[in-house]
């Protein structure tokens, strides 16, 4: 045969090849909002809010009901999903630290299998992202509106733009616009679009502000929670509806950096209520107020969240339009939950339920199952790993969480964890939460605060006492199963590679650096404690 009589049959395997490497490596598109909890996502739970794009997710894959964090706070989760290792291990373990990218990440791996990596919204790791080929992110938490953003990429320096509008539909935009002009049509993504709502402060947009003022929220069963039968930390937090929600949180101030349209628009729907509120305050009872500012605040955090869902519905309609939604797995999470009034709180960080769950909804057409719903424990510390199985890359030996593909199949291996470790490190901090590390096998949980003087613990019976109202911790007849959560507790420490004394963190270190140059500038001892303090306050 003369060579180029084999040339079209060497083209056509080729092209089969090709074809079934592509679809061998599917696309992913990883959707991530800040501190959006189960309670309000109406695939979880329809009694505050529907999100039906989220649903359709849920709907057209499987929702994972027992989807834990390994340290509830924004920053830390988001190093565990780069990292796929545990807070202690990647170093970042508080929102004070700055995260090493110079460190093994998922994104980098699949940049080098080849493919095109992207981010586009919130980031909250403060050192510039490394292994995406574009990142397009907001400094630090980033306001909900008019956000001034980085962008660059491995090829372009971060540069700075500013932004008029609303800063989910901004996210929103960028996504589109880079799947739609940036995306390389040969070539497997990975895409990260993630929102910075419904984060602290609850600013809706223009569309939502006046969506829910004719209608009363439900109220949780634990509002009124007064903290008995529980360690102490409980009742010396400070995230209290009743007690630590601002005048911006509730909007009696309006946000600052509004043009004068978006301002005009505002005012148009605060000031009527407002007026209404301040002029009945002093004749109502402290229940009432609470209730009040419960539904202040629960209306603007589901305003937040209406907007994310209406993004991800027009994300999902152009995979549809582009034919793209076939070969592309779409998963959306959170970086942990949140405390929608439960136990009289707004923020995260416990390792109770409403903070310790984070929403997690899978779509592979084709491999998942519709509708099926999941009950093995998850965690984001699976993220990294699942990315990587899915672009056929391997998973290196040092990441600690598995891979979700077999779930994903309806196969869940045989030895996956049954039990789960968490640990929450920051404090001194914001919402002055104890440091607390525990475990939970999804029945029980033994949480140990392991810094106080003397140290405390919980144990709850999460079947009868979903609430977590009481802990059994010492009673007799959870004496056999507080044994065995302690024996778990101690043998997943050894797992992770805890060490006996926490790390310090890289902020403490920081301050460490700091002391010791003020103490040779002879400004006196214990300065940096106290800066400390104040900036937790
Ligand atoms: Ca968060």
């Amino acid at each position: 045969m003369k060579p180029f009589a084999i040339l079209p049959l060497f083209c056509s395997l080729l092209l089969s090849a090709w074809t079934i490497q592509a679809s061998d490596r599917p696309n992913i598109i990883f959707i991530f909002t800040d501190d959006h909890c189960e309670q309000a996502l109406s695939a979880y739970d329809d009694s505050r809010i529907t999100t039906p794009h989220m649903d359709r997710i849920a709907n057209e894959g499987m929702k994972f009901n027992k989807c834990y964090v390994t340290n509830g706070i924004c920053g830390p989760s988001r190093a565990v999903i780069q990292t796929g290792k545990y807070s202690h291990l990647n170093g970042f373990m508080t929102n004070g630290d700055n995260f090493n990218g110079d460190q093994q990440t998922f994104p980098k791996l699949l940049h080098t299998a080849g493919y095109q990596t992207a981010v586009i919204g919130k980031w909250h790791l403060k050192s510039t992202p490394q292994g995406y080929d574009y990142f397009d992110i907001l400094q630090g938490q980033g306001p909900y509106y008019n956000p001034p953003m980085l962008y660059g990429g491995i090829e372009a320096k971060a540069t700075k733009r500013e932004h008029i509008g609303y800063t989910t539909d901004i996210i929103r935009d960028k996504a589109l616009d880079w799947l739609k002009n940036e995306r390389k049509d040969d070539t497997p993504f990975m895409l990260m679009f993630q929102h910075k709502a419904p984060h602290r402060n609850w600013q809706p947009g223009p569309k939502y502000l006046t969506w829910l003022d004719d209608e009363t929220v439900a109220e949780p069963q634990t509002l009124f929670d007064n903290y008995e039968n529980r360690a102490s930390p409980a009742a010396k937090q400070t995230m209290e509806i009743k007690r630590h929600l601002t005048e911006s949180d509730l909007k009696l101030k309006a946000p600052g950096n509004l043009t004068t349209e978006q301002r005009a628009a505002w005012d148009a729907a605060y000031k009527p209520k407002n007026e209404a509120y301040l002029a009945k305050r002093d004749s109502m009872t402290e229940k009432e107020i609470i209730q009040w500012k419960y539904q202040r605040y629960v209306k603007d955090y589901l305003r937040c969240v209406k907007s994310v869902d209406d993004a991800i519905g027009d994300v999902l309609a152009y995979l549809d339009e582009a034919g793209l939604a076939e070969n592309t797995i779409v998963i959306y999470s959170s970086d942990q939950g949140w405390y929608l009034g439960e136990h009289g709180w707004f923020d995260k960080r416990w390792m109770y339920e409403e903070s310790l769950k984070t929403p997690l909804l899978a779509r592979w057409p084709g491999v998942i199952k519709p509708g099926s719903v999941n009950n093995d424990i998850v965690s984001n510390l699976d993220f990294a790993e699942t990315f990587l199985d899915l672009a056929g890359v391997k998973v290196p030996g040092d990441m600690q969480g598995k891979s979700l593909v077999p779930i994903f199949k309806g196969e869940t291996p045989a030895d996956w964890r049954t039990s789960f470790y968490y640990h929450y490190y920051e404090f001194p901090g914001a919402h002055s939460v104890a440091r607390h590390y525990g475990v939970t096998n999804g029945k029980h949980k033994l949480i140990e605060y392991y810094n106080l003087k003397p140290a405390e613990s919980e144990l709850f019976d999460i079947e009868k006492d979903p609430n977590e109202m009481i802990s059994v911790h010492g009673k007799a007849e959870y004496a056999e199963i507080q044994k065995e959560l302690e024996a778990e507790l101690k043998r997943l420490r050894e797992q992770y590679q805890l060490p006996p004394q926490d790390p310090p963190s890289r902020r403490e270190l920081r301050m460490k650096e700091k002391g010791k140059n003020n103490k040779n500038k002879g400004k006196g001892k214990g300065q940096p404690k106290e800066a400390e303090k104040k900036k937790a306050a």
